[in-house]
């Protein structure tokens, strides 16, 4: 059976409380041999790390979501730094950039709000690159309706650190700027959608060597499940649509992006 990897998982969330152990089985059965998971605040990180212990086929991405933004502390680099030193911490983030849903959408938010979100997202960006950068990883970017900061934060960290584009939901022009940068791009059950013809087609012409797959559970989850809970297990279905798309054998599609996370992610075991 070729087996793949979920690079992007939320298993510290409150949904997998209750069955954590079984779904690593139901993980195992379907072939999905490691899954990263991701961290969305400090405390979130140290629950990804506690799980990385606990179980030999998770490892943990410590950082900061930038929907959290407002509650991180002025300066995350020393706490991040230590937990960075932690033999299963593959990478930082997830981190990056997202103005799809700002204070002025809500009721009675002002434009002043906005900039001071937007600023705070920016400096925990830019202090999550510095992080990756002086511990030799990459980061997990989170970017939605930001591109053009995003790329441009990340620009003078060019060929010292690399970031994966998660949930990537842009087009193909979007994807050859990213990995112009040297970053790479991951897909998440959106592929399996009916309405995720513009995914596809930036999955077709993404080289095969520079993207990786991903749940994102507990959301998105493929079809058939689309609606319910998502866990690791679905990578399976993610990746047989992914092989559809590039046109190759599930054993190919393992292979290429099992070695892409390797080098992503050079602590991954
Ligand atoms: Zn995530």
């Amino acid at each position: 059976m070729a087996s793949f990897y979920d690079t992007h998982a939320h298993l510290d969330y409150p949904e997998f409380a209750a069955d954590l152990p079984q779904l690593l089985e139901r993980a195992r059965t379907a072939g999905i041999t490691k899954i990263i998971s991701i961290g969305t605040d400090l405390a979130s990180s140290e629950r990804a790390i506690q799980l990385s212990e606990r179980f030999g086929n998770v490892f943990a991405v410590v950082g900061w979501h930038p929907n959290e933004a407002l509650t991180a502390p002025d300066d995350l680099r020393p706490a991040l730094r230590e937990l960075a030193k932690h033999p299963k911490v593959v990478a930082i983030g997830e981190t990056g950039l997202d103005y799809y849903r700002m204070p002025s959408h809500k009721e009675g938010g002002t434009v002043e709000q906005d900039e001071t979100y937007k600023r705070k997202q920016a400096q925990i960006f830019q202090q999550q690159l510095e992080v990756a950068s002086d511990s030799g990883l990459n980061c997990v970017v989170h970017q939605r309706a930001a591109l053009e900061d995003t790329l441009a934060a990340m620009q003078p960290f060019v060929g010292r650190v690399r970031g994966q584009f998660h949930c990537f939901a842009d087009d193909a022009a979007a994807m050859r700027r990213v990995v112009a940068m040297g970053s790479i791009v991951s897909f998440t059950g959106i592929l399996t959608f009916k309405n995720g013809q513009n995914i596809r087609d930036a999955l077709a012409a993404t080289p095969s060597r520079q993207f990786m797959l991903e749940t994102d559970c507990p959301y998105l989850a493929p079809v058939p499940y689309r609606g319910k809970r998502c866990e690791p297990a679905y990578v399976k279905e993610i990746a047989e649509v992914a092989a559809q798309v590039k046109g190759c054998s599930l054993e190919e599609l393992s292979a290429a992006t099992c070695q892409t996370a390797h080098e992503f992610f050079p602590k991954l075991r």
